[in-house]
């Protein structure tokens, strides 16, 4: 079956038309060649997934490659759990650096080196001013900066302070290596830029081997030169250190000169997406983990059972482009949709249990009903599933008192049971509580689903319902939009704008072919939405489901 009507995929974009312009005019011999340069502070988030599909995707389609590089510059805040997460998240999206894995840390020996080759030209020097003390003297966007006192210091005196940073003679903080540049520019990035600082602990790779590190402008500008990127493709907030990432690629002697290229980062509603506001919600126990279904981290949502395809769909859909703006959920949300009806196999299960009993079928008695795994596709296959005297059904598909235009079962009413019998409701319970517990009713025999005489009735509702004694019972969890607003944050704390409704665990009724579902595979569950077997928790024979996303949006209607 088609897609339904989404752009041409990999439609072009203001970056894939430089790509093309490039090659076409042989600038890049070599071909292109991207990279993907997360920070290993956190685990992979559905921005990155912007990222990664436009760098991969234009190392795939422009017959290139990308490269996965760790811009691990920071020993405090980084982790090996962080890269290992983030290397099984880009294989899941469908993306493969092949032998291309690199980590700026490997370039440490070497950004020492010009570190020093600066020095020695009278470009770099050993600033002893404190953070504070840098921070006023940088001036500010109006005003100019002023030159630190230490500025002035010759070659020699610089290359044995740095050496000495180096050896680990002086605290965190007591020096740092900057660029002499200009402290007027109106560029406050080029106001002698900070390269080197001291910190005295260990890296997730490197141990203890060094105490000085580079920072992140000068690391990302010679790793790019040194893995020969043409297109080093990043988000807007850098546009302004362009400049300085020029002055880079001029100024060291590198094998490449690579081009920066800046696009809109991705901002999606009802959702953060900030590796550090995702740490919070990990932290204080908002959320059940990195992984937990709602969490619009990679591993998040692969747990919501979006797949793949349809991160890649979306990221298709939303195109690449220098501006600002919002992509709303429901954006994404029908991506999704949009992968999955083609290919998830559809199953009948009652989430909100109300019994039905059949009078007139007999006790102990089952039938065998068939339907196909999916509508348009027969090669799918059929499921089977009994009818029995006793029913589940949705406790919305009875009303007492049905209000005007409901087709479905109210006394006296008829109504088909999807792929069985017409049944016609004889009557109904009330409990002590006063809630209906039991509607009965008594099926025509004539009227079956498939046969010749089953068109005589004309019935308008169609309901889905699971055996009573032959069903499954599975715990499904019915998970909602993390936040409650468009804009979390926007106006208070965004951790007080949590939907507080994300999340509700039940038991359903599921028809007992589900008792196979494997954890990851996907099934629409008819009238009600897709779901998938949980990664963590599913069990053939015990399954639990997530809801990934209802059959229509919910939230439209809410004016969100
Ligand atoms: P965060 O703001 O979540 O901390 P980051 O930009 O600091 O993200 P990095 O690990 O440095 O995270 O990002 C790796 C790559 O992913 C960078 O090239 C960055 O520009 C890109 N990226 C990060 N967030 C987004 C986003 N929301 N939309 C598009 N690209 C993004
Ligand atoms: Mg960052």
């Amino acid at each position: 079956m088609p897609k339904p009507t989404a752009p041409a995929p990999h439609g072009s974009n203001f970056i894939r038309n430089v790509v093309e312009e490039d090659l076409r005019s042989g600038r890049h011999p070599g071909g292109v060649v991207t990279r993907f340069p997360p920070e290993p502070n956190g685990y992979l988030h559905i921005g990155h997934a912007k990222s990664i599909c436009l760098n991969f995707g234009l190392a795939r389609d422009f017959g290139g490659r990308c490269h996965m590089r760790f811009d691990d510059t920071n020993p405090e805040k980084e982790e090996t759990e962080y890269v290992e997460s983030i290397l099984r998240s880009v294989r899941w999206l469908g993306f493969d650096w092949g032998e291309h894995l690199h980590y700026a840390s490997d370039y440490f020996d070497r950004l020492y080196a010009f570190a020093e080759l600066l020095i020695e030209r009278g470009q770099a020097y050993v600033d002893s001013l404190s953070a504070e003390q840098i921070r006023e003297y940088r001036g500010t966007l109006t005003e100019p900066g002023r030159d630190s006192p230490w500025r002035a210091r010759e070659p020699a005196e610089n290359i044995d302070l740095f050496r000495r940073m180096r050896a680990g003679e002086f605290p965190d903080g007591a020096h740092v290596l900057r660029l002499r540049l200009d402290m007027a520019s109106p560029n406050i990035n080029l106001r002698d830029p900070v390269i080197y600082r001291i910190r005295h602990h260990p890296h997730h790779r490197t141990g203890d081997r060094w105490c000085v590190y580079p920072l992140y402008d000068y690391t990302h500008a010679v790793s790019d030169a040194l893995e020969s990127i043409t297109h080093s493709v990043c988000t807007l907030e850098f546009e302004a250190h362009r400049p300085l990432y020029d002055w880079f690629v001029e100024n060291l002697p590198l094998p490449s000169r690579p081009h920066q290229y800046e696009f809109a980062r991705l901002n999606l509603t009802y959702a953060v997406l900030s590796k550090r506001r995702l740490i919070e919600l990990v932290e204080g126990g908002h959320v059940d983990g990195w992984d937990d279904p709602r969490m619009p981290t990679l591993v998040g949502v692969r747990r919501r059972g979006y797949t793949p395809e349809g991160m890649q769909l979306f990221c298709d859909r939303i195109g690449v482009s220098k501006a600002d703006s919002w992509i709303d959920m429901s954006v994404l949300e029908q991506a999704i949709r949009d992968d999955l009806e083609p290919r998830a196999p559809r199953a009948c299960v009652v989430l909100d249990p109300l019994r039905l009993v059949i009078e007139n079928f007999p006790e102990g008695g089952a039938e065998a009903c068939s339907a196909p795994c999916h509508p348009h596709r027969p090669e799918l296959g059929r499921r089977e599933f009994p009818l029995t005297r006793e029913l589940w059904i949705e406790r919305e598909d009875f009303a007492e008192v049905p209000p005007k235009g409901y087709f479905r079962l109210s006394p006296g009413a008829m109504v088909r049971l999807r792929y069985g019998y017409v049944v016609r409701c004889t009557g109904y319970e009330r409990g002590e509580d006063g809630q209906v517990h039991t509607v009965r009713c008594e099926y025509l025999p004539d009227s079956r689903s498939g046969t010749p005489g089953a068109d005589a009735y004309k019935v308008k509702g169609n309901i889905h319902w699971v055996s009573a004694s032959r069903g499954l019972r599975a715990q499904v969890r019915l998970y909602d939009r993390l936040f409650a607003v468009p804009h979390p944050g926007a106006t208070r704390d965004y951790r007080d704008d949590l939907n507080p409704d994300s999340r509700r665990v039940i038991d359903a009724w599921c028809e007992p072919g589900l008792a196979a579902a494997l954890p990851e595979q996907r099934f629409q569950f008819e009238r009600h939405g897709y779901f998938v077997a949980d990664l963590r928790d599913s069990r053939p024979g015990a399954p639990v489901f997530n809801l990934t996303v209802s059959l229509k949006d919910s939230w439209s209607k809410a004016g969100g």
